[in-house]
C-alpha cells in the first residue's frame, strides 16, 4: 500500500488528456463530440476521481461512422496486399513510438499496474499490429486446378466490407487491436465500438493509424452505449460483419441482431477457465501458475485461472500455499512502481465481485481475501487476492464468471473425474493442465473442451496462435492467420476450358442425346 504522498497529480497521469479536447468519437481521422445528448463520464477506479465527462456516440454518429468506413473501402481494399502490409509495418512502428502514452492512458482508465501495461497490453500490441502487417501478404487457399476436368476454379479471398466491432473494458487496446488489424490487414474497414468506461486507448489506436498513412474512414471508433450506438452498429445495413468481444449474455443480444440482418458474426465471450492439477504436477509451479493467472489483470481477463481442481494428495498444501502467495501481493496505485495489483475498473465491478463471494459465504469457506482494502485504498474499487474452497461444483462460485480476483479450489480424485469437472461448465475459452506425465498431460489438452489449453503455464499468449472460445465461449479465432477466415469471404471463381457450345451437361435440360 502507498500513502497519498506516493500519487500522481492527474495530469501526470494522463498527459493525453488534451488530445480528447474535441471530443471522444473518431470518425474519418478526426475527433469529434457525440451527439446523443448524454454524457459519460471516465473514471479513475484507483481513486474514484472523474478524469473526462464526454457526449457519448448517438445513432447518428454511427451512421456518420458507417458512411466513413463505406467510402474509405474501395480505395483501401483496391489496394495491394503490400501496400496494406506496409501501412501496417508504419502503424507498428508508431505504436511503438507511443508505448509510453498508450501505457499511461490504458492504466489509468482500466486501473492496471504500469508494468502490467508496458510489458503486456502494450507490445502485444505492437506485435499483432507487426505480424498482421507480414501475414496481409499471406492470404492463403486452395490453389487454382482443373478438378472439373473442363473448367479451370480457384478461389479468390476477398474482404467482406465495413466491419462493425464491439469491444469490453477489460483490455481497451489489444481489444482493439485484435478486432481492427486483421480486419484492415484483409483489406476491410472498421467501425470500432469500446465499452463506454475506457474509450482512451482505442482511440489513442484510431489516431496512430491516421498518423502511419492508413487512410481516414478505414479505422473508425464510435464511443457510445450498447443499448443504443452498439446495437444501431450490429443492425446496420451498410456493415456487412459484426465481431463482438464480451459477455455471453449480450453476445446473445447481438447475435439475435446480426442474424435478423444476415451478417457475418464472430463471437468472443466469457470464460471460467479450469486450472487441473494432477498429482504429480510441480506443486510449486502450480501454485505460482494459479496465483498469476487468476489475478493476471486483477482476475478481469477472459482466461484468466478461475478453478482450480487438484488432486487429492496435493490439495491441502496447494491451498495452503496458493493463500500464502495471494496474501503477499501487493495492492497499490498503479503507477507506484511496487504495486503489483491495481483496483478492478470501476466500483460497480467491485461490488458485482464481492456480491459472489458473500453470497458464496453461506456454502463454502473464504479461505483469504473476500474484502476490500482500508487505507488509503478505500476511495478505489480494490478488492483482495480471494480463494475460495469447499464449495459444490453445481454452486454458483464455480459456474458463473466472476471477472474479479477470485480462484475456487476444489480437490479430484481419479484424471477422469478432473477432466470432467474441468468441463463441466457451460464456457470453453481456455484452460490449463498441470503434470509432469506427458500421457496424462496430452490425454488433458484432447479432452478438455476449450479453445486454448495450456500444459503447465496458464495465460500466455501469442501473435501467430489463435485465440477463441467453444461452447458458450463463442466462436471464430482472433489473432493468427485464422483472423482471417473471419474477415474475408472465399468467391469460387470457375472458368470453361472447353469452350464448345453445347456442353455434355446440357443434356439435363435439352432432351436426350
Ligand atoms: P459486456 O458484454 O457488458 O459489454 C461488451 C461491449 O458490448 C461493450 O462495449 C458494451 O457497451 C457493449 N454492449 C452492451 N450491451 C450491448 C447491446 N445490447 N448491443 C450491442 N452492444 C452492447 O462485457 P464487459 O462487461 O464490457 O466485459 C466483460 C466480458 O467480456 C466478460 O464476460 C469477459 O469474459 C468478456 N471478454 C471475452 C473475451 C474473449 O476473448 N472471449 C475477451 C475479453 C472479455
Amino acid at each position: 500500500m502507498h500513502s497519498p504522498g506516493h500519487r500522481f497529480q492527474a495530469q501526470d497521469r494522463f498527459p493525453a488528456r488534451d488530445r480528447f479536447a474535441a471530443g471522444v468519437q473518431y470518425v474519418a481521422g478526426r475527433f469529434g463530440e457525440g451527439t446523443s445528448g448524454r454524457t459519460h463520464a471516465v473514471v479513475d477506479p484507483s481513486t474514484g476521481e472523474e478524469i473526462l465527462r464526454y457526449e457519448l456516440a448517438g445513432t447518428d454518429d454511427v451512421d456518420r461512422a458507417v458512411a466513413a468506413a463505406r467510402a474509405a473501402f474501395p480505395g483501401w481494399s483496391g489496394g495491394t496486399p503490400g501496400e496494406r502490409s506496409d501501412a501496417l509495418h508504419r502503424f507498428a512502428s508508431v505504436l511503438a513510438d507511443r508505448a509510453d502514452e498508450l501505457a499511461r492512458a490504458e492504466s489509468l482508465q482500466c486501473g492496471k499496474p504500469l508494468k502490467l501495461t508496458r510489458e503486456f497490453d502494450v507490445p502485444g500490441t505492437v506485435d499483432n499490429a507487426a505480424f498482421f502487417a507480414g501475414a496481409a501478404r499471406h492470404l492463403q487457399g486452395q490453389s487454382a486446378g482443373e478438378y472439373s476436368g473442363d473448367h479451370t476454379s480457384y478461389v479468390r479471398r476477398e474482404p467482406i466490407g465495413v466491419v462493425g466491432s464491439i469491444a469490453p473494458w477489460n483490455y481497451p487496446l489489444q481489444m482493439a487491436a485484435w478486432k481492427v488489424l486483421p480486419a484492415i490487414a484483409a483489406g476491410n474497414t472498421i467501425v470500432l465500438k469500446p465499452a463506454e468506461l475506457t474509450p482512451f486507448t482505442s482511440l489513442l489506436f484510431a489516431e496512430a493509424a491516421t498518423e502511419a498513412g492508413i487512410p481516414d474512414g478505414v479505422v473508425n471508433v464510435v464511443t457510445g452505449a450498447g443499448r443504443d450506438a452498439g446495437e444501431h452498429l450490429v443492425s446496420h445495413p451498410d456493415v456487412a460483419m459484426t465481431s463482438f468481444t464480451g459477455s455471453t449474455a449480450v453476445g446473445r443480444r447481438v447475435a439475435e441482431l446480426a442474424t435478423a440482418t444476415v451478417k457475418r458474426l464472430h463471437l468472443e465471450l466469457g470464460g471460467k477457465a479450469p486450472f487441473v492439477v494432477f498429482d504429480d504436477a510441480d506443486l510449486e509451479a502450480a501454485v505460482h501458475g494459479a496465483v498469476a493467472g487468476a489475478l493476471i489483470n486483477t482476475g478481469q481477463d477472459c482466461t484468466a485461472a478461475t478453478r482450480a481442481y487438484v488432486q487429492r494428495p496435493l490439495y491441502e498444501e496447494f491451498v495452503e500455499r496458493t493463500a500464502e502467495l495471494m496474501a503477499g501481493v501487493r495492492l497499490g496505485d498503479p503507477f507506484a512502481p511496487g504495486t503489483d495489483l491495481g483496483p478492478l475498473v470501476s466500483h460497480a465491478q467491485r461490488d458485482r465481485v464481492a456480491a459472489f463471494v458473500d453470497r458464496a459465504r453461506a456454502y463454502a469457506r473464504v479461505v483469504t481475501g473476500g474484502e476490500a482494502p482500508g487505507g488509503d485504498l478505500a476511495k478505489g474499487a480494490y478488492y483482495r487476492p480471494t480463494l475460495v474452497a469447499g464449495a459444490a461444483q453445481d454452486s454458483e462460485i464455480v459456474q458463473a464468471e466472476i471477472f474479479g480476483p477470485v480462484l475456487v479450489v476444489l480437490p479430484f480424485d481419479s484424471d477422469d473425474e478432473g477432466i470432467r469437472l474441468a468441463n463441466d461448465t457451460p464456457y470453453g475459452l481456455a484452460a490449463s493442465a498441470w503434470s509432469r506425465d506427458v500421457y496424462r498431460a496430452n490425454r488433458a489438452t484432447r479432452e478438455i473442451k476449450a479453445g486454448c489449453v495450456w500444459v503447465n503455464d496458464h495465460i500466455p499468449i501469442i501473435s501467430e496462435m489463435p485465440h477463441g472460445g467453444y461452447k458458450a465461449s463463442g466462436f471464430g479465432k482472433d489473432m493468427s492467420a485464422y483472423s482471417f477466415e473471419e474477415y474475408t469471404q472465399i468467391k469460387h471463381v470457375m472458368f470453361d476450358n472447353t469452350a464448345v457450345a453445347r456442353k455434355d451437361w446440357h443434356r439435363t435440360i435439352f432432351g436426350d442425346r
